[in-house]
């Protein structure tokens, strides 16, 4: 089996201002300060993976604008095989505007923008390079459509799908997806998916085993600081979080997933690859940022919490 991750899913751009407080409307107000930064889940999850060692190659579609460049760029930067990543022709790149005020609260708001973009016609352009891949990854920021031709492509090929159904979705059809290899959402992505409470251990647990009566076989739900649980047909087991001093939590989950599919395409079991996968989520927290928290290989081999 081959080792290769192929992501299918989004990228966008990041414009964080910190703000005094949200202007009313028609109102003008100055704001403290501005950053941008890289992100999309299929972005994060991409260079998470590539930073571990991971060979990672991603279809997505960036914007026909100034930050469409950038965000190729910063793929490759990280070692992400870039040639599946296309402009889409008159379109805006995706971007997140966040405001974050002084208590920390944040308001986000996602334009899609190209993400809306990338088509079944996509990945099957992309087809002969993915048939190369060990595992492919997917999201919920790009057309449901894309998301189910291609897990129906990779069920023709004989390749694994892991679907992270983020950012949660109610016109996700459970069905097209349940033969995923592995199904990875979180809390409140289980409970919009199963219409369970999913607050504590148990009611988690018990909405997963919702969806394997469904016919999944591999579940895995990121609890945040509880840590994940995986739920199989053979049982079900909490993976205890790793204790550290939470201080930014965006992108937790974007780290677990690029971190499991790297380890696991590296060789890990299952088990193993997702201890690794709440090791490397827990060190990204310890930092500020979603993509400048993730850390490399060698600086997450070093990392002893
Ligand atoms: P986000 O949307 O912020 O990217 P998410 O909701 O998709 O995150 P979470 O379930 O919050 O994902 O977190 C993913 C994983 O990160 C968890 O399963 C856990 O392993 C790790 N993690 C998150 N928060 C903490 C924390 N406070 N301490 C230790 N590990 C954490």
């Amino acid at each position: 089996m081959s080792g290769m991750i192929g992501v299918v899913g989004s990228n966008m751009v990041d414009l964080v201002t910190t703000i005094g407080r949200m202007p009313a409307w028609g109102e003008t107000l100055e704001a403290p300060g501005f950053a941008m930064g890289f992100g999309g889940k299929g972005a994060n999850q991409a260079v998470a993976a590539a930073r571990l060692g991971a060979s990672v190659m991603m279809v997505t579609r960036v914007g026909d604008d100034l930050f469409g460049g950038d965000v190729k760029n910063n793929l490759e930067r990280n070692g992400v095989d870039v040639r599946h990543v296309r402009t889409a022709p008159g379109a805006a790149n995706g971007v997140a505007p966040i405001f974050i005020d002084p208590n920390g609260e944040n308001a986000i708001l996602i334009v899609k923008g190209a993400n809306d973009h990338l088509s079944p016609a996509d990945v099957d352009a992309a087809s002969s390079d993915l048939a190369r891949c060990g595992l492919i990854v997917l999201q919920l920021e790009v057309p449901l459509e894309t998301v189910y031709h291609t897990i129906d492509w990779a069920r023709r090929e004989g390749i694994s799908v892991l679907l992270n159904p983020a950012p949660a979705n109610p016109d996700l059809d459970l069905d097209r997806v349940k033969d995923v290899a592995f199904f990875m959402p979180n809390q409140t992505e289980l409970a919009l998916l199963t219409g369970r409470e999913t607050e504590t251990v148990e009611q988690a647990t018990e909405a997963a085993q919702l969806l394997l009566a469904r016919g999944m076989g591999t579940v895995v739900v990121t609890l945040g600081g509880d840590g994940a649980l995986l739920v199989t047909p053979d049982g079900v087991e909490h993976l205890p979080p790793v204790r550290v001093q939470a201080r930014d939590t965006s992108g937790a989950g974007d780290a677990f997933i690029g971190a499991f599919a790297a380890h696991f395409m590296g060789g890990l079991a299952l088990r193993p690859a997702l201890r690794e996968a709440t090791r490397y989520a827990a060190l990204s927290v310890t930092r500020s940022g979603t993509q400048a928290s993730f850390a490399g290989a060698a600086e997450f081999a070093g990392f002893d919490p």
